[in-house]
């Protein structure tokens, strides 16, 4: 850009010096060397003009392109924000015997509610809220499945539980154990 300008200016300031020397000198051979001086300066001059267009506009493109960029990372970092404080004060907490999720604060009967926090996405920073998943029979085990992962599951001990078995002090047995 700044040597588009330069350019240009160089360029309008030979024109001025040259328009000075034709008012001066009336021969008919320095008129005709003048004039042709003067028709390659201002090519020059509009050369530059039209190359400081182009950056401008250019420059214009870059300018918007980084804005839209920062105002999707701005919205990343809010919804981050948004995510860390939803589950502040989560931490690991067996559920039930040998079953470890991350979870909120006791509740008044020391209670630990869900929603449960997968381990695994937790330890990467990613935060996926485990779903209960009955077995299908009997001998089938019920497990806490993550939905990003289901390598992530983990399995309950036998029996038929629901949310409302987990998380009391002490473990309780769910029925039918
Ligand atoms: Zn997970």
């Amino acid at each position: 850009m700044l040597s588009e300008i330069a350019a240009a200016t160089s360029a309008l300031s030979g024109i001025k010096t040259i328009i000075e020397g034709f008012v001066s000198e009336r021969d008919a051979a320095k008129l005709q060397q003048t004039r042709a001086e003067l028709f390659k300066l201002l090519a020059d001059a509009w050369q530059a003009v039209f190359e400081l267009q182009q950056a401008a506009l250019l420059q214009q493109t870059e300018i918007a392109k980084l804005a839209d960029a920062n105002r999707k990372l701005e919205s990343q970092l809010a919804q981050a924000g948004k995510t860390e404080s939803q589950f502040q004060g989560y931490d690991l907490v067996e559920v039930t015997r040998g079953v470890h999720v991350y979870t909120g604060p006791a509740d008044a009967d020391g209670a630990r509610k869900p929603p449960y926090l997968c381990p695994t996405c937790m330890s990467k920073g990613e935060h996926s809220i485990l779903n209960l998943q009955k077995g299908k029979s009997p001998n089938d085990q019920t497990r806490l499945v993550c939905p990003s992962n289901v390598g992530h599951s983990l399995g309950l001990p036998r029996g038929l539980w629901s949310m409302a078995h987990l998380g009391k002090p002490p473990h309780k047995e769910p029925p039918n154990a």
